[in-house]
C-alpha cells in the first residue's frame, strides 16, 4: 500500500525526434537484470556507445541462471525459481525479439495450479479472454468461489473489477486493505485463501501490505484486462543458455561492452555534465547513466553517493564547489537525454 505520493512523468514518445542517437553518444547502465539489460539493448540500437555494469558474475538478475558445479564434477545451471512468460508481457516479448524473432525458445505451459493444504486445487487456466465473461466463468467454475458470491456481493464487486481506472481506483482504494476489501465483499476464507493470498504471494506482497487498488489492477492486467487470459510460456531451457548468453551476444553486436563482476560502488556529479561511476578498479565519466539496480542495490549506491543524492532532492547539481566553482545543469540519470561529448572514459 503506498503511503507516500509517487512522482510519476510519463514522457510520450515523439515521432518527430531522429530515432538514432548523434554520433559520439556514450551511455552507462548498471544492472544487468531484465531493466538494465532492455535499456542497453535500446540504446545500443540507437547508435550509443553503451557499456552494461553488472555486479554479479552472470546477467539476468533475478531471471539469471549461473552454473554450479556438482558433487561429481558436472556443471548444472542453477535459477532462482520458475518464471513464468506471460503472454500480455508485450514489451518484454518485443525484447526478446531481438535473440529469437520467433520466440521458438517457448513452450506453452498447460495450467496455472493453485493448490493448497488446506483446500483442494484450483486452476485459472482455460477461460475466456473476454470481460465480463472471463469474471463469469470464473465465479462459475471455481470451486471456491460461486455465481451466487458474484450476484450477492455488497459493493459490486464486478462493477469495480470491471470499471478498473488507474488513476480513479488509486485515489478511491489506495489507502483501503485488500482484506478488508474482500471481506467487505462476503468472500469465504477458501476463496481469500486460494484467490487472492496466492496472487499476493506470487508477487512477493504480503497479503496484509496489500491495498485494494493494487488487488484490482493485478486483477485487471492479469486476468479481466488480459485478452491472452492467464496463459503463460516458459523457456525449452535454462535461462542462461536461452536469454543472458544470446542479449550479452546481440550487446556485443551492436557495439555494447559488458562488463560482469563489476559493481558501481558509488556515483558523482562530474565535470562537463558528467558522471562519475565508481568502479573497484578505476571509473567510468558517462553523460548518461540509467540506474537498473533492484530497490535495495539503489538505495546503498545512493547512500554511497551523498552529492548524486543531493542532485536528486534539487540541490544545486554539478560537482562539488572544492572541485569546481561552475554550477553546470545536471547530467541525464536515468534517462537518454542527447548531446554527449565523448565515449565513457575511464577516469583513474
Ligand atoms: C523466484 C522468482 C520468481 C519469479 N517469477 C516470475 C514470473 O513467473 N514471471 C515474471 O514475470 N516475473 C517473475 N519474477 C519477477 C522477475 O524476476 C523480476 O521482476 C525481474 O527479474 C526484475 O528485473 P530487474 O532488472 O528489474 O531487477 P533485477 O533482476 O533484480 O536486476 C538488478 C541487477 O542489478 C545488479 N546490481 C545491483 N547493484 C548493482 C551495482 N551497484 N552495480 C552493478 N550491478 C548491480 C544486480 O546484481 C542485478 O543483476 C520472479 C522473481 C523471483 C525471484
Amino acid at each position: 500500500m503506498s503511503r507516500e505520493p509517487r512522482t510519476r512523468v510519463l514522457v510520450p514518445a515523439d515521432p518527430a525526434l531522429p530515432r538514432a542517437v548523434p554520433a559520439g553518444t556514450e551511455a552507462v547502465v548498471v544492472g544487468g537484470g531484465i531493466a538494465g539489460v532492455s535499456a542497453a539493448v535500446v540504446l545500443a540500437e540507437r547508435g550509443a556507445a553503451v557499456t552494461l555494469l553488472e555486479a554479479a558474475p552472470t546477467l539476468g538478475g533475478r531471471l539469471g541462471g549461473w552454473p554450479h558445479t556438482l558433487p561429481d564434477g558436472t556443471e548444472q545451471v542453477v535459477e532462482h525459481g520458475f518464471h513464468a512468460f506471460f503472454r500480455h508481457y508485450h514489451t518484454w516479448r518485443a525484447l526478446l525479439r531481438r535473440i529469437d524473432p520467433e520466440l521458438g525458445f517457448l513452450r506453452p505451459v498447460g495450467g496455472y495450479p493453485v493448490i493448497s493444504r488446506e483446500w483442494p486445487p484450483e486452476d485459472l487456466t482455460g477461460l475466456p479472454g473476454t470481460a465480463p465473461f472471463n469474471l463469469i466463468a470464473l465465479f462459475a467454475r471455481s470451486p471456491s468461489l460461486g455465481l451466487r458470491d458474484l450476484l450477492r456481493s455488497r459493493q459490486l464487486v464486478a462493477a469495480e473489477l470491471l470499471a478498473y481506472d488507474r488513476i480513479r481506483t488509486t485515489a478511491r482504494y489506495d489507502e483501503v486493505p485488500a482484506a478488508r476489501f474482500l471481506a467487505s465483499l462476503g468472500m469465504s476464507d477458501r476463496a481469500q485463501a486460494m484467490l487472492f493470498e496466492a496472487f499476493a504471494r506470487s508477487f512477493f506482497a504480503h497479503p496484509g501490505a496489500l491495498s485494494a487498488a493494487e488487488l484490482i489492477a493485478m486483477f485487471h492486467y492479469y486476468f479481466l484486462g488480459n485478452p491472452h487470459g492467464i496463459g503463460f510460456d516458459a523457456p525449452t531451457t535454462d535461462h542462461r543458455t536461452a536469454i543472458w548468453q544470446p542479449f550479452a551476444q546481440y550487446l556485443e553486436r551492436h557495439g555494447a561492452q559488458v562488463r560482469t563482476a563489476t559493481p558501481a560502488r558509488a556515483i558523482a556529479p562530474a565535470d562537463g555534465h558528467r558522471w562519475r561511476v565508481e568502479l573497484d578498479h578505476g571509473a567510468l565519466l558517462t553523460r548518461h547513466l540509467v540506474l537498473a539496480t533492484e530497490p535495495p542495490a539503489l538505495r546503498a549506491l545512493l547512500a554511497a553517493s551523498p552529492q548524486a543524492a543531493a542532485v536528486r532532492r534539487g540541490s544545486p547539481p554539478g560537482p562539488p564547489p572544492s572541485r569546481s566553482p561552475r554550477r553546470s545543469p545536471s547530467p541525464g540519470c536515468g534517462s537518454t537525454a542527447t548531446s554527449p561529448p565523448t565515449a565513457p572514459r575511464s577516469a583513474r
